[in-house]
């Protein structure tokens, strides 16, 4: 059916036809052509991202009376991000009728202005529940001439505790009216409200309850609790022109990993409740023009939010509430396009995923999380593919190239092409080689004493060398060329300390000893460590200190990971460079590097030439 078919007048069918709508979708036709018939109270079970905010908009347009200023619908929604969005949309669809007018109230930003938007007169109000209520205290807004009210993300309402706020609305509003309720999953709240404010509400539904899109791949890791933000940098690595959503549980987390991901030089930033509304306009402003790869964000905040064309929406939590999974999903896939959702769990987690799986009546597929040879190959490709399409701007660039032919004109094309390859591949690569698994070996899970993936090392230097944990850490990231994430659980004393590390890592730990190198005029000595043996031992450090060996933690059979995963085949550069967009981490730990290196100096005086002589 088309839009003309289903009876919208000609003012809405140029507006809809200017965005491109060329059909409606499922909901929009059933809607449309339910409400051009009949005034009547509804329940429509419809996720964001199947054209709901036209299918209550719409059929409010068609029929509201522009000559007329008064207040006649009434759309609340629980979140400032969506009010603003509605209202949007409704400014699109409305676009060619006359006199008509609509306002966003919402709370975070200046009370004032709305009410002036009020008092000049609209005939459709979108607000959020709270700023509403403090405008009807006010008394600067009359809802007795309210037509229709509908309820959008009702379910979300009322997990946000809105139920007292709806009611008292609602009691402002005339007992004639039509109330439209959308929700995305009907728990027995949603339906309890349906029964409370509604008579006999016509069912709407755009397919089966709560099912997810089909264009969309449910795909889940597992890891460490601890894992968690390296298996999220490597999915943004290995998905190089992901444009995702990042969804924590809290404020505080999804500030911490936005933090984390800038920090690390990649392209992200948080949208939770405690930013500004100025801040959080300007977040979903980057976000919206693509400036930003990553949001990340709670699940209240990113409620409804529809940006097009997200790749893939990350849990880097799963929801508590298993019923949100459906809501944070459906930000993508959207418009017959595909998405991926992944989620990051621990093992804890797996009864969740079963949960899950029922209710959107598909399975997950648990995939590996990728280790370092996959995402060198994905950003080689990508670099390659990059390199076919870039842009020449051969105006500008004409009269350096003499020059530049012939400071190259030895080179074959092969060797020009690996070059230009090695410039931006190196770098993935340099990180990579020492990455760990980051995926769960069967039968390991953490322990009060680290697992089988992690070894324990005893190293001869301490506090007497001036070291402290990050210091220490530093030390020896660059030492043995590994990522100071890599080295955890330190413990410094006073000669001697202690640390932890990935078990697939501990030949490339020991090549420390075999490479003569000294600090503060000692030969830099590790060991393998076990800490429960030495602990049983009770307090060995007390009484004789260190007393070596052992080597539990590290079963010796897990196959070294280092270069033998790469299939570059490149030879490495004793350099470290900085990447670009995915990969900043590398920029932080060169400066880290360099200041650390710095700070050994310092130390350790004339002895820096002994610690020169690293074969690293
Ligand atoms: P919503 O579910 O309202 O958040 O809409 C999801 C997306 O689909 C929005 O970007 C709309 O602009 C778009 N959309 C809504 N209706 C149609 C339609 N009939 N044809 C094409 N796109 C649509």
């Amino acid at each position: 059916m088309t839009f003309q078919e289903i009876g919208l007048n000609s003012d809405l069918l140029k507006a809809i036809a200017d965005l491109g709508f060329e059909t409606p979708t499922p909901i929009q036709e059933q809607t449309i052509l339910l409400l051009a018939k009949q005034e009547t109270d509804m329940v429509a079970l419809a996720q964001t991202g199947t054209g709901k905010t036209a299918a209550f908009g719409l059929p409010i347009l068609n029929s509201i009376n522009c000559d007329n200023k008064s207040v006649q619908a009434l759309i609340l929604a629980p979140t400032r991000e969506l009010c603003v969005q509605i209202t949007n949309d409704i400014k699109n669809y409305s676009k060619y009728l006359k006199g008509f007018n609509v306002t966003a109230i919402y709370g975070g930003a200046r009370i004032d202005g709305q009410i002036k938007d009020i008092k000049r007169g609209v005939q459709v109000v979108v607000a959020t529940p709270g700023r509403l209520i403090d405008m009807i205290e006010r008394r600067v807004i009359n809802l007795n001439t309210v037509k229709t009210v509908v309820l959008d993300e009702a379910d979300e309402m009322l997990n946000m505790g809105f139920k007292d706020d709806l009611d008292t609305i609602l009691r402002q509003t005339p007992d004639q009216k039509s109330t439209w309720l959308f929700s995305a999953t009907m728990p027995k709240e949603v339906e309890r409200i349906a029964k409370n404010y509604m008579s006999n509400p016509a069912e709407i539904s755009t397919g089966k309850k709560n099912e997810g899109a089909d264009n969309l791949e449910h795909i889940y890791y597992v890891v460490q609790g601890r894992d968690r933000y390296l298996a999220l940098k490597r999915v943004a690595d290995y998905y190089p022109e992901i444009f995702g959503i990042v969804f924590c549980r809290t404020k505080v987390e999804t500030q911490e990993v936005a933090d984390s991901l800038i920090k690390d030089g990649y392209s992200a930033d948080a949208l939770h409740g405690d930013l500004s509304q100025s801040q959080r306009d300007f977040v979903m402003k980057r976000f919206r023009s693509r400036t930003l790869q990553m949001l990340v964000a709670t699940d209240v905040a990113a409620r409804g939010i529809d940006v097009s064309d997200i790749t893939h929406v990350i849990n880097y939590n799963l929801p508590e509430d298993v019923e949100n999974y459906t809501h944070r999903t459906g930000r993508t896939a959207r418009a017959g396009k595909s998405g991926i959702a992944i989620a990051i769990i621990t093992p804890k987690d797996n009864g969740k995923i079963k949960d899950i799986e029922r209710i959107i009546k598909k399975k997950f597929e648990k995939k590996e999380v990728p280790n370092g040879s996959d995402v060198c190959e994905k950003q080689l490709f990508n670099l390659v593919h990059k390199l076919h399409n870039v842009e020449v701007k051969d105006d500008e660039i004409e009269s350096f190239l003499p020059a530049i032919y012939d400071e190259l004109k030895e080179l074959s094309k092969e060797e020009l092409i690996k070059r230009v390859i090695s410039e931006e591949f190196n770098r993935f690569h340099d990180y990579y080689q020492n990455a760990p698994d980051l995926n769960i070996v069967k039968g390991s899970v953490d322990g009060a004493f680290g697992n089988s993936r992690t070894t324990r090392f005893f190293v001869n230097m301490g506090m007497m060398d001036g070291f402290n944990i990050n210091s220490l850490k530093e030390f020896l990231a660059d030492t043995v060329k590994v990522h100071n994430r890599m080295i955890f659980n330190v413990d410094v004393k006073s000669s001697f300390s202690f640390f932890e590390t990935e078990s697939k890592l501990v030949d490339t730990f020991l090549t420390l000893n075999t490479n003569d190198i000294e600090f503060n005029n000692r030969k830099i000595s590790l060991e393998v460590s076990n800490r429960r043996m030495k602990e049983a031992r009770s307090d060995g450090e007390k009484r004789g200190g260190y007393r070596g060996g052992g080597g539990a933690g590290y079963r010796g059979g897990e196959k070294r990971e280092s270069n033998s995963g790469f299939r570059g085949g490149e030879k490495r550069e004793g350099g470290f460079k900085r990447p670009r967009t995915n990969s900043g981490n590398y920029e932080k730990r060169n400066s880290e590097r360099s200041s650390f290196n710095r700070d050994a100096e310092k130390r350790s005086g004339d002895k820096k030439r002994s610690f020169g002589k690293s074969k690293f």
